[in-house]
């Protein structure tokens, strides 16, 4: 009898399992053909947010719609776009239809313009009246002077102040429900123009109430606030997984490119000299990368006549420095690949095995080489490399790659590690502070493709610190604004302190270094390997959350993602929860789920 009776239990929870609710979390972006990826300005300014509350992107580009392709494993979508012409403005908007019963954010223009310039303007406001609630009118104004604009502040002046300087024409929006809530009305002669509101389908904002671009390098800004925007479209109330704490703690890890290892420093020795005096006293995490052939004796570097002038320029002293490095008990090895490609997508290298290989220059200035087939020859770069490192330091595994040059590998170069089980990140650049102060440049976890997806580090090196160093060597230092800034008022980023060999060589960055950690030592900091962070990261993408009841979730697929967010102060009950923390400051409640098991079913109370 006992056993029918949990028999039938079982099939009841089984039951309920299979009619829950998948907190759906990819959300699909059209992006303008000339708004490209990594580019895109989803990708770019708002993913990053979206990160934050549990969601990511696939992109999709607004002329290569299929109206069949099926839009069940999308939250909703986004588009964000400036052109009034598009190939085919009906096909677009017919798709867009499909998304009414989700949520959605539509930033700026409604193509209503093909190809060969026919206006499709009344057929697009007749289903966006039908199903939006909402159409374009008519009046239209480039002067802006005379346009009066009101808005709900809650929502506005986040970065940039609401003005007539932000505003760049008057186009008119107009809605037609009740359900439909205003919060930014532009006036202008006898129109009314409705120029950001939220639907029950999401929200629609004309692009310049919303976002503030502009062509000065460093200068864009939010005028709505992102986070309000994302939190109030989209379902924030379930356990959102985190990519920046651990045991309540932020996430902070270390890691250095290889570059710059053959340079003299300052004081007369060689960086890589300088970085193990440096690193042996600093006993945290560390994951240290070098190039091979700059270790290599029987490559290209060690065997030009021009270089073995130099003082103790020997291979022996640079791989007995490596070595030393890499034994370090705190330190966890990595490659950088074999040359250094430059262009993963035009397989442009630094030196190539292949003597056929072209000459070329990199971005017009760096004298590189370009495969024969203009591919990256992956098994010379990946694989070689890490066994090259690997002999270094037979004690410890060797399976974590930095991507070099230009950081954007292809789906080929991205299936490669994956295949052989390497764990790639790099790329991203993400900086928040007074030279780019922004919530727009921070980047966020990665660049998801359905093949294959990409996982960026999270901060900016000080080569973009530095004009590419070549000045300023000292400004490094600033990366602690952005430390900062992205840890309060939200936590939206791990503390990343990544740098390269080169930082050793110039006194003032070799000071910026010293200033960096000491604010890690004032700090109380979850130190994890790279190789958690990129678990993570890839977790982040592949972890599954469902609704089984109100306020019930069951996640599986957990695997190095542990750590899950509440917004607010919330208690939990769970027999495979760790530990709970509030975080009174950012007012959010951290949990974690124990090691080893990979499903969890956890109840808000
Ligand atoms: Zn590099």
């Amino acid at each position: 009898m006992i056993i029918r009776f949990l028999t039938l239990i079982s099939i009841v929870l089984f039951m309920t399992v299979l009619n829950a609710n998948e907190i759906k979390r990819k959300i699909l972006v059209l992006h303008e053909a000339d708004d490209t990826l990594p580019d895109s300005h989803v990708h770019t300014k708002l993913e990053t947010i979206l990160n934050h509350y549990g969601y990511y992107t696939e992109h999709l580009e607004i002329n290569k719609i299929d109206l069949n392709k099926k839009t069940d494993e999308y939250a909703g979508l986004i588009l964000w776009n400036y052109s009034t012409q598009t190939d085919d403005p009906i096909e677009l908007i017919n798709y867009i239809q499909k998304f009414k019963n989700k949520k959605n954010i539509i930033i700026g223009t409604i193509p209503y313009e093909d190809k060969n310039n026919k206006s499709h303007f009344n057929e697009i406001n007749k289903i966006l009246k039908s199903d939006f609630k909402f159409s374009l009118g008519e009046v239209w104004t480039k002067n802006t002077s005379l346009v009066k604009q009101n808005y709900n502040k809650q929502y506005f002046n986040f970065e940039k102040k609401v003005s007539f300087l932000t505003n760049r024409a008057f186009n008119q929006v107009k809605t037609h429900s009740k359900n439909i809530k205003v919060v930014f009305k532009e006036t202008y002669k006898n129109a009314i123009s409705h120029s950001a509101f939220f639907a029950p389908w999401g929200f629609y904002g004309q692009a310049d109430s919303v976002f503030y671009d502009s062509k000065k390098i460093g200068a864009n800004r939010w005028i709505m606030d992102p986070f309000k925007l994302v939190s109030q479209v989209f379902n924030i109330k379930y356990p959102i997984p985190e990519t920046t704490t651990k045991n309540g703690k932020r996430i902070s890890y270390i890691h250095i490119d290889g570059d710059g290892i053959l340079s003299k420093s300052f004081n007369q020795k060689f960086t890589i000299e300088n970085g193990y005096d440096f690193l042996s006293k600093k006993p945290i995490k560390t994951g240290i990368s070098f190039i091979a052939v700059e270790l290599d004796k029987d490559g290209p570097i060690f065997k030009n006549p021009m270089l073995k002038s130099i003082k103790d320029f020997k291979p022996e002293l640079f791989n007995q420095n490596a070595k030393k490095l890499l034994e370090l008990p705190f330190v966890e090895p990595a490659s950088h690949t074999y040359t250094h490609p430059f262009n993963w997508r035009k397989g442009m290298v630094a030196y190539s095995v292949d003597k056929n290989a072209k000459r070329v220059l990199y971005e017009d200035r760096i004298s590189a080489y370009q495969e024969t087939d203009k591919q990256v020859n992956l098994k010379y770069e990946i694989h070689d490399s890490i066994s090259y490192i690997q002999k270094l330091i037979p004690s410890k595994k060797v399976e974590v790659l930095y991507w070099s040059g230009d950081c954007y590998p292809s789906i080929r170069d991205l299936k490669y590690v994956n295949d052989h089980n390497i764990l790639a990140f790099n790329g991203g650049d993400s900086r928040f502070d007074l030279a780019f102060n922004s919530y727009a440049y921070v980047m966020p976890v990665g660049l998801y493709m359905k093949e294959a997806t990409q996982i960026y580090s999270s901060n900016s090196n000080e080569n973009t610190y530095t004009d590419d160093w070549t000045d300023n060597y000292w400004r490094f230092k600033k990366v602690i604004t952005t430390f900062k800034k992205t840890g309060y008022p939200k936590r939206i980023k791990p503390v990343n302190v990544y740098y390269h060999f080169y930082s050793f060589a110039k006194k003032g960055s070799y000071n910026a270094l010293k200033t960096i950690y000491k604010y890690l030592e004032k700090n109380d900091f979850e130190y994890i390997y790279p190789s958690e962070y990129i678990k993570i990261a890839k977790n982040f993408h592949n972890i599954k959350i469902k609704e089984i009841s109100k306020n019930m979730f069951q996640i599986s697929n957990i695997k190095d993602l542990r750590e899950f967010r509440l917004e607010g102060k919330r208690a939990l009950a769970s027999k495979q929860i760790k530990s709970i923390r509030y975080n009174k400051k950012l007012n959010v409640t951290y949990f974690r789920i124990k090691d080893k098991i990979n499903k969890a079913i956890v109840r808000i109370k």
